[in-house]
């Protein structure tokens, strides 16, 4: 092979990295982006792709998914490859509670032998700890498996989910001692059955009484309080899905002491409200729930004032018949009890658009500061960087380009999940990701899906690397 021969030249587009844009050509060969050092001839490549009047983005990093119900990693995978996703993080935890024995390790060997058959895209993990795991055990034996990021839940202890406070401390000390970072969902849960439990007797089991029982006080609440144990056992903490304003006092609480604190945030807490709720009921349920337009803003806020790290999906991926299969019977207008229904939304194939839409061309973020909240910062907050989340030389070729200027309508139907409805539904955006690259092969382009599935890579997540300070991160 000719040593000039570069397997593609994306030429002539306007690249984007978090530390500005440039209009440079981007070098692939051998999976790898190259240096535009002079060496690579245009009349060697395998490929010229014309990026003219398109934007070069770094793949995005998904670093929250659970592609554990109707779409699992192989369907999963390809929507998010459509949406220019090109590394996802899928949580994992075990399945006691269907009845399932083995402990979150177990299953996430499970997980890989299915993601190394089935992903189109590389996979990290995620671990869950729930309350009936043994973290004294567990968090070695994950970290031995590249496993270095641990959730917990700090709510839905009835659902057999909630880590007791004592044993996340634990869980921290444990992560904290081998490079280790802990994520938690911030919400009170026994308050939130308290509240749950009032309203069910009192009869107020429709649509509107959700919001009302889970208030922003218990998100704000648990996260001061999760903060405050990371200070204590000196273990980085990242804080998913924030979506009440006040969370930002509590961001900027922290991030004055010795914390190294991160938060992300999520498209429907972007741009969604309460009215969503109102109007689609239990398609609508996410915890913590949709709340109202000033705090859509706020999330912006703390996105381009760099207190919050990073955007993700929490793409849940259930069908509609899923959300509601109780009195409901598949129909969201259905009369059953909002409390019965199902949490969780699919929307990582309309993140890139929505972000890209109301963050970009609004103005309220820069092009910069998405690849640094979308790309960068999840890849360098887990440890992955920078062979993923970057378009310098020696990442790896993945790539997304987007169009900037093309006009179109979010739609259920127009995605490649197995999930069919979407609370962006209708929802016009100008921009779309049209060609999707991963190590230096095209997986997606023009709307068409190239590579046949079981490709991926499973990435352990680099613990020297992990929890490092993401891309304009602000210390006050
Ligand atoms: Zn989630």
């Amino acid at each position: 092979m000719n040593d000039r021969s570069a397997d593609y030249i994306i030429r002539g587009g306007l690249v984007a990295r978090g530390s500005g844009i440039t209009r440079e050509d981007i070098i692939v060969k051998d999976g790898k982006i190259r240096a535009n050092d002079g060496r690579y001839r245009e009349a060697d490549a395998g490929r010229i792709i014309d990026a003219s009047g398109v934007y070069v983005l770094p793949g995005i990093v998904d670093a929250h998914n659970h592609p554990v119900y109707a779409d699992r990693i192989e369907t999963f995978s390809m929507s998010a490859a459509f949406g220019g996703i090109t590394t996802v993080i899928p949580f994992i935890a075990n399945r006691r509670r269907e009845g399932v024995e083995g402990t979150v390790s177990d299953m996430i060997r499970e997980f890989q032998d299915e993601a190394a058959a089935t992903s189109y895209l590389d996979y990290a993990i995620h671990a869950i700890l729930l309350g009936d795991d043994d973290v004294d055990e567990q968090v070695p034996e994950l970290m031995d498996m590249g496993v270095i990021s641990f959730k917990m839940y700090m709510t839905y202890p009835r659902r057999g989910m909630m880590m007791p406070d004592e044993r996340m401390l634990r869980a921290m000390e444990l992560a904290a001692a081998d490079g280790g970072i802990a994520m938690v969902h911030a919400e009170n849960g026994y308050c939130i059955d308290y509240l749950v439990d009032r309203a069910i007797e009192a009869g107020n089991t429709g649509r509107e009484h959700y919001a009302p029982s889970q208030p922003r006080i218990l998100e704000i609440e648990a996260a001061n309080r999760a903060a405050t144990y990371a200070q204590v056992t000196g273990c980085p903490l990242y804080i998913v899905h924030l979506s009440a304003r006040e969370m930002i006092g509590v961001l900027e609480r922290f991030r004055g002491g010795d914390v190294r604190l991160f938060a992300e945030t999520c498209p429907q807490y972007l741009d969604l409200t309460n009215k969503a709720m109102l109007d689609f009921g239990a398609l609508a349920k996410i915890g913590p729930p949709l709340r109202e337009r000033e705090d859509n803003e706020a999330m912006w806020r703390g996105l381009s004032s760099h207190l919050i790290d990073t955007i993700a999906s929490d793409f849940c991926g259930h069908k509609r018949s899923q959300k509601g299969s109780y009195d409901f019977e598949g129909e969201p207008d259905g009369e059953g009890s909002i409390f019965d229904a199902t949490f969780g939304g699919n929307w990582a194939e309309q993140m890139l658009c929505v972000a890209y839409h109301e963050g970009v061309n609004k103005g309220r973020i820069t092009l910069p500061r998405l690849v640094q909240v979308m790309c960068e910062n999840p890849a360098k907050i887990f440890g992955l960087y920078p062979q993923k989340g970057s378009l310098d030389p020696g990442a790896d070729a993945d790539i997304a380009l987007f169009d900037p200027a093309a006009r179109h309508t979010l739609s259920a139907e127009a995605q490649h999940c197995v999930a069919d409805f979407t609370m962006f539904e209708g929802k016009e955006v100008i921009g779309q990701p049209v060609l999707t690259m991963q190590r230096g092969e095209i997986i997606v382009e023009n709307g068409v899906m190239h590579r046949p599935k079981g490709r991926a890579n499973y990435l352990p997540g680099n613990r020297d690397l992990a929890a490092y300070a993401p891309a304009g991160y602000k210390v006050l």
